[in-house]
C-alpha cells in the first residue's frame, strides 16, 4: 500500500501584508529520492512547502508571475514604467535574489526563453554555469574511484561551484532585447536589500533545515543568522547591505566587475579558500564566461508548437519527446485523474527519460542526435515497440537517427531541487521566461564574503562517474578544458569548460504561431513531467492554467510512481499496482509559474503554484 505521509497543518500568516490566504505548511518528510537514484539522505530541501488558494488573476495589458510577490511587483513596476516583458523578467529576477536567495541568484545560472512579438521569433539565452578549466572527471570521485556521497558532501563548499552564468545572461538579454537601463532594473532589488523585508515562511523553513550546513561558512552566518547564532525566523527583518552594494556596483558598471574585477576576485577567493572542499576556479574561468544565445528546440503536440530550451538543458527536448510519444497513443484518456492516464504518462516518461539519460549533455562537448530525438517519426517508431497498456517493463534508450550504437553509457538522473521559474508578458505580446537555479537550496552553502550572494553547487548536476558499468563514457561526465564546438548563435570564440546537463524547461506553447501559454517549474528532473503534465491538462482537458497547476501531481521516475494526495484513491492505486507501479504518496516540489494568453481576447491569465509563495500580478 502507498505510504501516506501525515500532513501536519500549521496556520501561518503570510508576511507581506497581502491578502493571501492562510498557508498550510506541510510536515517534514522522510527521504524522498528512492532506490534507482543515489540515496538522498536529507528531507528534500525544496519540496512543496505550502498549499494555499492562489487567487485567479487576469489582466489586460501585462503580467508577471514569480515565486515571491515582491518579485512579481517589481516586474509589474517595470511594465508600468514603459519596460517590456524582458525588463520585467530581469527586474523580478534580481528581486528573487534578495527575497528567495535559497533558489537562484547571480551566484548561479539559468536559462531565458524570450519570444519577440515583432519578429515572431523565439530566442534562448544559455546562462548555465560552466566547469572551471581545471575540472576533470575525477572531480567528485573518492580515491577508491567511487562517487562522494551527494548530501551534504558533494554539494557543499568550493568544489561543486560552477562559473556563475545568470548575470551574463540577464545583462545580455537586457542589452539585446530590453528597453530600460540595467540600473532601473536593479532598483527594486537594491531597495529591498537595503530596507529589508520580513523573512518568508519558506525561507525560514529552509534556513532551519539547512542550518548545520550553512553554519560552516562565516559569511553565510553573518548574512542569514541571528546574533545568537540561530538562523533567521519567519517574520524577522532581513537586510542585505552587502548584496545591495554588489547590485549598486553592477548598476553602475554592468557585469565587468563580476567577471573581471573585484567581485571576480572575491568569488575566486571564496571558492579556492573554502573551509570545506575548496575548488579550483580561477579568474581566467570567470573572465572567459559568456552566456550564448542558442536556438530553441521545437516540437509539436496536437497541433500546437512547443518551443523549449535546448542543450545543455535536457528540459526542452525531453518535454517534447514525452509529449510526442503521448500523442502517438491517440486521443487522451477520458479523465486526467485515472489509472489509464497515469499509466500512459508513465510509459511515455520511461521512454523519454531513457533517451535523456543516454544522450543529452552539453552539445558543445558531446555529439548526440538532438534532431533525431525531436522527430515525431522517431516518437512513432519508439512507441511501436512498447505494449502501452501492459505492465511497466524495463526500457532501453532508443536509436534516433544519427545515434551510434553502443557508443555512450547511461547514467542515472539525479538533480535535486532548488530553483525558481518566472514569466512575464507585455502589452505588445512579448513573452519572457526564465528557469534559474543555484541547484540545491542555498547552493554550495557559501555566501561570497562581502558580496552577499550564494554560490551555486551546479557542478553536481554532472554525472559523478565518467563511465558506466560497461566502461562506456557517460555523455554528462565532468569535463573542463576548452569548448570543442560552437552550437551557439552568437559567440565566435572559444569558451571555457563543459556545462552540466540540466532539466530546466522554460516552455512556450504556440497556437497558429502565436503564444498561447508560457510555463516552467523548478523540481530537478521532475521539472520535465510537471511541465508536460500542465501542457496536457490545459490542452487536452481544457483546464484553466491555475486549475492545471493546482491539480495534484503525478510523476514517474527512478522506477517509482509519485502521487500527490488526491490521486491516492484505493481503486486507482490498486489498478496502478497491478500494472507494476511502485507507489509513493507525497506532495511534490514544483513551482509552476505561467501565463495563458486567451487566443480570442488576448486576456492574460496567471498561474502560480500553491506549493510555493508566488503570485501573478498584472495590469
Ligand atoms: N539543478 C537542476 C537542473 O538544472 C535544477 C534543480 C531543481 O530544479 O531543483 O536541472
Amino acid at each position: 500500500m502507498p505510504n501516506l505521509h501525515p500532513l501536519r497543518t500549521l496556520l501561518a500568516r503570510t508576511a507581506w501584508g497581502l491578502l493571501l490566504p492562510l498557508l498550510l505548511l506541510l510536515g517534514p518528510l522522510g527521504p524522498l529520492d528512492p532506490a534507482g537514484a543515489p540515496a538522498q539522505t536529507q528531507a528534500d530541501p525544496e519540496r512543496g512547502a505550502a498549499l494555499r488558494q492562489v487567487p485567479r488573476v487576469t489582466a489586460e495589458r501585462g503580467m508577471v508571475v514569480a515565486a515571491n510577490p515582491h518579485a512579481s511587483r517589481a516586474g509589474l513596476e517595470m511594465l508600468r514604467a514603459g519596460g517590456n516583458a524582458v525588463d520585467a523578467l530581469i527586474a523580478a529576477h534580481f528581486v528573487l535574489n534578495v527575497v528567495e536567495p535559497q533558489s537562484s541568484g547571480i551566484g548561479g545560472g539559468g536559462f531565458l526563453l524570450l519570444h519577440l512579438a515583432e519578429r515572431g521569433e523565439t530566442v534562448t539565452v544559455d546562462g548555465r554555469e560552466e566547469a572551471p578549466a581545471a575540472a576533470n572527471s575525477a572531480l567528485f570521485l573518492r580515491p577508491d574511484g567511487t562517487p562522494e556521497p551527494f548530501y551534504p558532501d558533494r554539494i557543499t563548499g568550493g568544489r561543486a561551484v560552477g562559473v556563475p552564468g545568470l548575470l551574463s545572461a540577464l545583462e545580455k538579454a537586457s542589452r539585446l532585447y530590453g528597453r530600460l537601463p540595467l540600473a532601473d532594473l536593479l532598483a527594486p532589488a537594491i531597495r529591498l536589500a537595503e530596507a529589508g523585508f520580513p523573512v518568508s515562511p519558506r525561507l525560514a523553513m529552509l534556513l532551519e533545515q539547512q542550518q548545520e550546513r550553512l553554519a560552516q561558512f562565516p559569511a553565510t552566518r553573518a548574512a542569514f543568522f541571528r546574533a545568537d547564532g540561530t538562523p533567521l525566523r519567519e517574520g524577522d527583518l532581513l537586510r542585505q547591505p552587502d548584496l545591495a552594494a554588489t547590485f549598486r556596483t553592477i548598476a553602475r558598471e554592468g557585469s565587468i566587475p563580476f567577471y573581471r574585477g573585484d567581485i571576480a576576485r572575491d568569488i575566486v577567493a571564496a571558492v579556492r579558500q573554502a573551509p570545506v572542499r575548496p575548488g579550483g576556479m580561477t579568474r581566467t574561468d570567470l573572465s572567459a564566461y559568456e552566456a550564448p544565445l542558442r536556438a530553441p528546440v521545437r516540437g509539436t503536440y496536437r497541433g500546437h508548437t512547443i518551443v523549449g530550451m535546448g542543450p545543455p538543458s535536457s528540459g526542452g527536448a525531453t518535454v517534447i519527446e514525452l509529449l510526442q510519444l503521448l500523442e502517438t497513443q491517440g486521443p487522451p484518456p477520458h479523465r486526467p485523474l485515472s489509472a489509464e492516464s497515469a499509466h500512459r504518462f508513465a510509459q511515455a516518461a520511461r521512454l523519454a527519460y531513457a533517451d535523456r539519460g543516454r544522450y543529452i549533455a552539453d552539445a558543445d562537448f558531446v555529439t548526440f542526435p538532438l534532431a533525431g530525438l525531436l522527430d515525431p517519426g522517431y516518437a512513432r517508431r519508439r512507441a511501436e515497440a512498447l505494449d502501452w497498456v501492459g505492465p511497466l517493463v524495463p526500457v532501453e534508450p532508443g536509436l534516433p537517427a544519427g545515434a551510434q550504437t553502443g557508443r555512450l553509457g547511461t547514467a542515472p538522473h539525479r538533480e535535486s531541487s532548488s530553483t525558481t521559474h518566472l514569466v512575464a508578458v507585455d502589452a505588445e505580446g512579448n513573452v519572457a521566461a526564465a528557469t534559474s537555479s543555484i541547484e540545491q537550496a542555498f547552493g554550495s552553502g557559501m555566501v561570497v564574503p562581502g558580496r552577499g550572494f550564494f554560490l551555486n553547487n551546479e557542478l553536481t548536476d554532472f554525472s559523478p562517474r565518467p563511465v558506466d558499468g560497461k566502461g562506456r563514457p557517460i555523455a554528462n561526465r565532468v569535463e573542463g578544458g576548452k569548448r570543442r564546438r560552437h552550437t551557439a548563435l552568437d559567440i565566435p570564440r572559444s569558451l571555457g569548460g563543459k556545462r552540466p546537463r540540466s532539466s530546466m524547461a522554460p516552455t512556450l506553447v504556440l497556437r497558429e504561431g502565436r503564444p498561447l501559454m508560457v510555463i516552467g517549474s523548478p523540481g530537478g528532473s521532475r521539472i520535465i513531467q510537471y511541465v508536460a503534465w500542465t501542457v496536457l491538462l490545459t490542452l487536452d482537458y481544457g483546464m484553466d492554467l491555475q486549475a492545471a497547476i493546482d491539480f495534484p501531481h503525478f510523476t514517474h521516475l527512478f522506477g517509482k510512481t509519485f502521487l500527490e494526495p488526491g490521486w491516492d484513491r484505493p481503486a486507482l492505486v490498486q489498478r496502478l499496482e497491478a500494472l507494476g507501479h511502485d507507489i509513493v504518496v507525497r506532495e511534490q516540489n514544483s513551482g509552476l509559474h505561467g501565463i495563458w494568453i486567451d487566443p480570442a481576447t488576448g486576456r492574460l491569465h496567471g498561474g502560480a503554484d500553491p506549493r510555493r509563495e508566488g503570485l501573478p500580478m498584472g495590469y
